[in-house]
C-alpha cells in the first residue's frame, strides 16, 4: 500500500474514532508488543506475533504523529539522535580497540 493510501486510511480513523482513543490505541498496542518480547525472553515467543505487534504498534504511531502534526519534527529527533548514537558507538569501538 502506498503511503497516499495509508494515510488516508490513518486519517479516517482519527476522525472516525476521535484523538483521545487513537491515543489509547498507541498505549495498548505498545503493551502488546511489550508482552511479546516478554515471551520471547521467556522463549516462548514467536516471530509471527511480534511482527504483528510491531506493525500494530507503527500504525497508531502514524496516527499519533498526524494528531500532534509532529511527522517532520520526529524525522528532526530521529536524525540526531541517529547522528549522535552513530558517533558514540564509533567512540566506544575506538576505546575498545585500545584496550
Ligand atoms: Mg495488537
Amino acid at each position: 500500500m502506498d503511503k497516499e493510501q495509508e494515510n488516508k486510511i490513518y486519517n479516517e480513523a482519527i476522525e472516525f474514532f476521535g484523538d483521545t482513543s487513537q491515543k489509547v490505541m498507541v498505549i495498548e498496542e505498545m503493551s502488546e508488543l511489550t508482552k511479546e518480547l516478554c515471551k520471547d525472553l521467556r522463549d516462548r515467543g514467536h516471530v509471527e506475533n511480534i511482527a504483528d505487534e510491531l506493525a500494530d504498534v507503527e500504525i497508531t504511531l502514524a496516527q499519533l504523529k498526524i494528531i500532534y502534526q509532529i511527522h517532520d519534527l520526529v524525522e528532526e529527533h530521529k536524525d540526531f539522535k541517529l547522528h549522535r548514537f552513530a558517533k558514540n558507538m564509533a567512540e566506544l569501538k575506538a576505546q575498545k580497540n585500545k584496550g
